[in-house]
């Protein structure tokens, strides 16, 4: 499979699991498939005949860097991010990891068309029952450019080649505020070690102040423990999405609306609620 970036970088670990039934993550950053997607690498990693594929659009040129990375060149760092992503996919048991090295502007950029091109070869390879990226509503506009262009990048396969579902998921914005009945909910309270090794290898990450690995397992334990819905009254550890999957299901559906559709459903019960408890 050829790739625009020809930097790009397929990596099949050792102990690549061989399922048929894939689940797949389109993500922005290295670390960001760990933090946002661990339903599906965990349905991958126990599934009988499943298997997950991780997707990093970005090189990591310019992330921060402190402690033993703080010398280090654009070119070391990004060396050592695909380098810290493979050692996730070997935890993991991933089908494969594509490194697609693209720069942060260009996954910007509403006029780069080769993004969705790269997913839609990895996509008709792989043909996953469900696809976890950003979610519309993150405040990173390089994960925003991601989720538009899977989108798009499903969009352009014939709806027989298409994923099932479509999650947009937590990063740099939770989503415990959507309504509950907006909400997909992921139990995670199975392979809590597993987890955190995963969120672990990312040191020139973490050593730089940024505990992400804390952070998500506490965002996962958080919502766990404030979640309303009585039918994970016993799960210890939940992250959410926005279900994308109506994008995908119709090509007419206006993206910027879809979204705000959501913050409205959210005011209208802020509204509901506090007028239950005003006398007017
Ligand atoms: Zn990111």
């Amino acid at each position: 499979m050829t790739f625009t970036n020809h930097s790009a970088e397929v990596y099949i670990p050792d102990n690549a699991k061989k399922g048929n039934k894939i689940y797949m993550a389109l993500a922005a950053h290295q670390d960001d498939v760990e933090i946002m997607a661990a339903d599906g690498i965990l349905k991958g990693f126990a599934g009988k005949d499943s298997a997950f594929v991780a997707v990093v659009t970005t090189d990591g040129a310019g992330s921060a860097r402190d402690g033993i990375y703080k010398n280090y060149s654009d070119e070391e760092m990004m060396k050592i991010r695909r380098a810290e992503q493979k050692k996730a996919a070997v935890v993991g048991e991933y089908k494969a990891l594509y490194q697609l090295n693209y720069q942060s502007n260009a996954v910007k950029s509403p006029n780069n068309i080769s993004i969705a091109e790269d997913y839609v070869k990895i996509i008709k390879k792989h043909k996953p029952v469900a696809v976890y990226t950003h979610n519309l509503l993150d405040k990173h506009n390089t994960h925003l450019g991601v989720a538009v262009k899977a989108v798009t990048a499903i969009r352009s396969l014939p709806k027989s080649e298409r994923p099932k579902n479509l999650y947009g998921c937590e990063v740099w914005r939770n989503l415990d505020w959507l309504p509950d009945a907006e909400k997909t909910a992921f139990d995670l309270s199975p392979f809590e070690n597993l987890q955190a090794a995963l969120l672990g290898v990312f040191d020139s990450q973490i050593s730089g102040g940024k505990r992400y690995d804390l952070a998500t397992q506490g965002r996962r334990l958080s919502n766990a423990t404030y979640s309303e819905s009585h039918s994970v009254d016993n799960v210890k550890s939940l992250s959410y999405a926005l279900d994308l999957t109506p994008l995908i299901k119709d090509d007419k559906l206006d993206i910027i609306d879809f979204a705000l559709s959501k913050i409205e459903a959210f005011k209208k019960e802020a509204e509901s609620k506090l007028k239950s408890v005003i006398v007017l």
